[in-house]
């Protein structure tokens, strides 16, 4: 494929791929786990494939990246260059998260942490703020 990514932007995604096990992730599926609690990961038969479930709770959690999932944070800038790749592309993925939390939410109790939240400062208060909420 052409390089449509800017050299910034380029080594932004070396460092941030959208994936699985990303360290936000991993810092919050230690913690839960050290609570005592036990879930799956990536269920695939569930919308979106959650990053986290835990059917004792019937709670699924999703840890977003704020760049990919466009969180209304500090964290979230619109790229400046390539406007028109990432503009739709990133629309593309909030009504996608969206629509897929919409359709859990008939079954399931759904909580999204985002990575701007695990930042050192706050994370332990957003870690024992999502501890409360798969519990309660
Ligand atoms: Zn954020």
């Amino acid at each position: 494929m052409a390089d449509v990514h800017t050299k910034e932007i380029r080594s932004y995604n070396m460092s941030q791929i959208r994936s699985k096990n990303t360290k936000p992730e991993l810092v919050v599926r230690k913690y839960l786990f050290a609570k005592g609690l036990r879930f799956r990961l990536h269920r695939k038969d569930l919308p979106g494939k959650p990053d986290i479930v835990l059917p004792k709770y019937k709670t699924v959690i999703f840890v977003h990246g704020c760049f990919w999932h466009a969180h209304k944070c500090k964290k979230f800038k619109m790229p400046t260059s390539k406007r028109d790749y990432w503009i739709p592309k990133l629309e593309k993925n909030v009504s996608r998260d969206r629509e897929n939390i919409r359709q859990l939410r008939l079954n399931w109790k759904v909580i999204v942490i985002w990575e701007c939240k695990l930042k050192k400062d706050r994370i332990n208060k957003s870690l024992s703020d999502l501890y409360k909420k798969i519990i309660t």
